[in-house]
């Protein structure tokens, strides 16, 4: 049909076109002929002027023959010629009738014509009468001016055609051109009109094949399908029985089309769905929808369901609806097909909702990112927490979705972290959130498909905000503490150093005032003086005992001993006590208890002495005994059994489990009764204990108490023990060997100046005393001594940094002893640790001052090593402001040094809060500021401990350790910080 449409178009074009210049041409040649006729006719106008001379020009002939001759021939044709002048001028007229120049011209000549044949009519009647007036007239010129009248008019008319002539010529010629350039135009125009229409023509062919060869392939799909499908139709009455059924509805229903006739549909459909379909058809019934499609369940004749697509048109008659025209389709497998999916779908959803379930239920933010980083799930607590909708995370990226930029970035290289090397990551980050800052620890995992395809990863994210905080308190509250501890150990310090030191004065003043003649009554007064202040130092040193045991603070030596040596001290002391209380006392050592152990023998003396105390103490008459024997024995090692028994009060069976706690005694009255404080057994029992062993009591009231302790001990040997055993107490004899020898005192107390000075002078040894460390540091520089004698606790500078400046500095080797009224045995090797060679407890024996002078002015220990030459920290100067000192200037040194002393210990508190808040951004700062200040004043240990905070911080690694780092710090800084002060006061003098 289109194509026909077109072949149509063109022909009317085509037509058109031709029409249109056909009319064109037409017009053309109308014009040509036309302008033929023009020519023409200004030819014939030409021609009849042309006769008009001709004949005028004859009749002058004639008339002058007659003139001449007489002779009546030669006017015999007069009227001729005027007839025919007269016809030629009426054809002139009427040639140029429309020519009003011309027709006047004409007139004109007609006129002259007139009058020129009036006056030859003239001539030839005067001829008539004689030649001479015919002669006379024609000799009068009148004849000749009318000739040349009648000439130049006729050649001025013709000028006039001609000019006319020309123009018809020129006119013929455009019009002839014209009709050419319109042919050709004209030509053209079909032309391209042509070639349009025919490439319109073959378009449309081509566009109608396709649509052929489409409609051929869709006739054959629709031919196909109908075949396939099983289609069925039939009609219905409005009722909805069956009117008509085609043959086909067998294959589909398994009933004969006429088994169904006039049967209603529902026949066929199962019961529960005939509700629903009747429905269907009543709505389309009421409403008149003309056509509708439907698809349900039918039943199968021999049971079975199959499903249909129907499609009802309703059908009208007379504008009322009489029934229904159905065609209906077997979809029973796509059908099948579509309730699976439906199936799997709504499984799958119900899956996904309990994974959701489960995300947004997990007390964890859990999110999953696609390769670039878009989210794809993010469970509620993640929205909640961001006060996110989903919308604001599905498809974004994290910086979309944070606003703080540095964080996006941290969570993103973490990301490419997880995708790059595979692994997952761990990070802890602080989120600004609406209610404040929020410490945030992720964890992100790649995700795989089930073909191990990486495809995202996964993130859990957990607000780790309190456990921070808690974490942080905790911190601070060890700190605190351990500062507590720490106060608490200076206090003990303190206080053994107060309550010693005057006990020091007395004990020292009692022993050498029993040297000296006296009296009876005054040598008892001087014993009783000296038993009281005994007592009072084991008091004292019970408290502080116990207190270090409870601090952790106490440590068991590890050294070879003589198990007699021990046994005979205590014989001594407790041989004469149990005589005073007439109590039989005596030891038992068994033959097979190894003699030379490896322990502690101080620990075990005051074991033993603990329990003998007590046994003498509790006990009225009988006896007390010590037996030793061997629990255990092997190669290198064994148990020793010590057995304390008496015969004395006993204990009640309820008291046991409790005397071993500290301040308990068995009754209320025992103090009254007996004295004592209730450590003795506390401290024995954890002192047991240190040494890996244990105690135990048996009792009976009135008749006596056992008390068995158990102690493990390594094997020593006879050599061993005399190698170690330095304690050989020098005879009298030996006294006047000290004599030349020099020791410097360094003790900032009066008395026990005195003490020491005394004592040390009744050996002839000179001494010097100064007042503190930093006079003994000045002392040195200029003097020399053998031996220095230090106390540690001393104002200006102590005895710990007056040695280390003496090793390190100086660079002595001068012996040292430190006299310590310090228990804390940490003291003392921290002493030993920097350099000293000695330490003496304070209140000092006799015996013990005797062991040191022996030692380092008499060098009975030559063998023993000199551990400060070895030591390392001997090399090393302790600090050393030389860069200083290169300033060369004493004003700036002084200024440099305040901003020291103002900015390290200020900035290392500071830097102790950051590290306790976990600021780790803060420290590395902060320790990178003063690292460069111990720069200047180089601080060796600190500088290097300094830097290790910094790396530390700045890779997150060992953080731990940097709390106590910076405690290390603060403690090296007040250790040096008097010995610069010293060294640069001394440098500016
Ligand atoms: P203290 O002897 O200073 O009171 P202890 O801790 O040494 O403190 O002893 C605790 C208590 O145990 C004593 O007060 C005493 O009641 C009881 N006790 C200790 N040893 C004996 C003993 N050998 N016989 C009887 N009672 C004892």
């Amino acid at each position: 049909m289109k194509a026909y449409r077109s072949i149509l178009f063109v022909i009317v074009i085509v037509i058109g076109g031709v029409a249109f210049f056909l009319g064109v041409a037409s017009k053309d040649r109308r014009r040509a002929q036309q302008a033929q006729q023009l020519l023409t006719h200004n030819n014939s106008v030409i021609n009849a002027l042309d006769t008009v001379q001709i004949l005028i020009t004859s009749k002058e002939s004639a008339v002058r023959g007659y003139t001449i001759t007489g002779d009546y021939i030669f006017i015999s044709h007069l009227p001729r010629y005027n007839k025919i002048i007269a016809a030629s001028i009426d054809s002139v007229r009427s040639l140029v009738a429309s020519n009003i120049d011309q027709i006047q011209r004409l007139h004109t000549i007609t006129r002259l014509i007139n009058e020129k044949d009036a006056f030859q009519q003239e001539i030839v009647q005067a001829r008539k009468v004689s030649i001479d007036s015919a002669m006379h007239l024609t000799a009068s010129l009148r004849g000749k001016k009318l000739m040349d009248q009648i000439s130049s008019s006729l050649a001025t008319m013709k000028a006039a055609q001609e000019l006319l002539l020309e123009d018809s010529i020129i006119r013929f010629r455009e019009s002839s051109r014209q009709a050419l350039r319109t042919s050709i135009i004209g030509a053209i125009a079909v032309l391209v009109f042509i070639g349009i229409l025919l490439y319109r023509l073959s378009r449309d062919i081509q566009l109608r094949r396709k649509a052929e060869e489409e409609l051929m392939q869709s006739e054959a799909k629709y031919r196909e399908f109908v075949e396939n499908a099983d289609v069925i139709t039939y009609t219905a009455d409005i009722q909805g029985n069956f009117t008509f059924i085609s043959k086909q509805v067998e294959t589909l229903t398994g009933y004969l089309p006429e088994e169904l006739l006039g049967k209603h549909f529902s026949v066929l459909i199962p019961p529960d769905h005939i509700p629903k379909v009747a429905a269907a058809y009543y709505e389309q019934f009421q409403a008149r929808i003309r056509e509708t499609t439907l698809t349900f369940p039918i039943i199968y004749k021999n049971n079975g369901i199959r499903w249909v697509e129907q499609n009802a048109i309703l059908l009208e008659r007379d504008g009322r609806a009489v029934g229904f025209q159905c065609v209906v389709k077997d979809v029973t497998e796509q059908e099948l097909v579509r309730q699976k999916l439906e199936k799997i779908e709504a499984e799958q959803k119900e899956y996904q909702y309990r994974i959701q379930a489960i995300l947004d239920n997990a007390p964890l933010m859990i999110y999953v990112k696609d390769l670039e980083g878009r989210y794809l799930v993010a469970n509620r607590q993640c929205r909640e927490v961001f006060g996110l909708a989903d919308e604001d995370i599905i498809g974004k990226t994290v910086y979309q979705v944070q606003s703080n930029r540095q964080s996006a970035e941290r969570y993103d290289t973490a990301d490419k972290e997880v995708l790059q090397n595979r692994k997952s990551v761990e990070l802890e980050d602080v989120l600004q959130l609406a209610d404040g800052e929020h410490h945030m620890l992720t964890i992100k995992f790649p995700l795989y498909d089930k073909d191990n395809n990486l495809i995202g990863l996964s993130g859990f994210m957990k607000d780790i905000t309190e456990s921070v905080k808690a974490r942080q308190e905790m911190i601070a509250a060890r700190q605190k503490a351990e500062s507590a501890e720490t106060l608490q150990e200076q206090f003990l310090a303190n206080m053994s150093h107060e309550i010693r030191t005057p006990m020091n004065g007395i004990l020292g003043m009692t022993n050498l005032l029993m040297q000296t003649p006296l009296r009876e009554q005054q040598r008892e007064y001087v014993h009783i003086i000296k038993q009281s202040s005994d007592n009072l130092l084991v008091l004292i040193n019970d408290i502080l005992d116990l207190s270090k045991i409870k601090a952790g603070k106490i440590s068991i030596e590890k050294i070879p001993f003589d198990l007699k040596e021990v046994l005979q001290t205590i014989n001594a002391t407790f041989r004469m006590k149990a005589a005073e209380k007439q109590l039989t006392f005596s030891t038992l050592l068994h033959p097979g208890v190894p003699i030379y152990l490896l322990g502690d023998p101080h620990r075990l003396s005051q074991i033993l002495n603990n329990l003998l105390s007590n046994a003498i103490k509790f006990t009225e008459q009988g006896y007390v005994s010590l037996e030793i024997n061997v629990r255990e024995r092997q190669d290198k090692a064994a148990i020793i059994n010590f057995q304390v028994s008496d015969s004395g009060i006993g204990i009640d069976s309820k008291q046991l489990d409790l005397i071993f706690e500290s301040f308990s005694q068995a009754s209320s009255d025992t103090t009254r009764r007996f004295g004592g404080t209730g450590l003795g057994l506390a401290i024995t029992k954890r002192l047991a204990e240190l040494q890996k062993g244990s105690i135990d009591v048996a009792s009976k009231p009135g008749a006596g108490t056992t008390f068995t302790i158990l102690l493990p001990f390594a094997i020593s040997t006879k050599e061993e023990v005399a190698r170690g055993n330095t304690q050989a107490i020098p005879q009298r004899s030996e006294l006047d060997n000290y004599s030349g020898h020099h020791v410097l005192i360094v003790e900032d107390n009066d008395v026990n100046q005195r003490v020491l000075k005394y004592n040390l002078e009744q050996y002839h040894i000179d001494t010097t005393v100064v007042e503190n460390g930093r006079d003994a540091v000045r002392w040195l520089e200029k003097n020399k001594t053998d031996l220095v004698m230090m106390d540690l606790h001393m104002p200006v500078m102590d005895g710990f940094q007056a040695t280390d400046y003496i090793r390190r500095q100086l660079k002595l080797n001068v012996p040292i002893v430190v006299l310590t009224a310090s228990v804390l045995r940490n003291e003392r090797s921290r002493c030993l640790q920097i350099g000293a060679n000695d330490y003496v407890a304070k209140p000092f024996a006799p015996e013990e001052l005797r062991r040191c002078l022996d030692r380092f002015l008499l060098r009975k220990d030559a063998n023993a090593p000199q551990t400060f030459m070895k030591s390392p920290v001997a090399d090393n100067p302790v600090f050393d402001i030389s860069m200083l000192m290169q300033l060369n200037n004493d004003k700036a040194i002084r200024e440099i040094h305040t901003v020291f002393e103002n900015t390290v210990p200020a900035g290392l508190d500071e830097l102790k809060q950051l590290a306790i808040k976990e600021d780790w951004k803060g420290v590395v700062e902060l320790a990178h500021k003063l690292k460069s200040s111990l720069g200047i004043i180089q601080v060796k240990d600190l500088h290097e401990i300094m830097t290790t905070i910094e790396t530390s911080a700045r890779n997150q690694q060992g953080l731990k350790e940097i709390v106590p780092m910076i405690n290390e710090c603060i403690a090296a800084y007040y250790h040096v910080a008097p010995m610069i002060k010293m060294e640069i006061d001394r440098a500016l003098i």
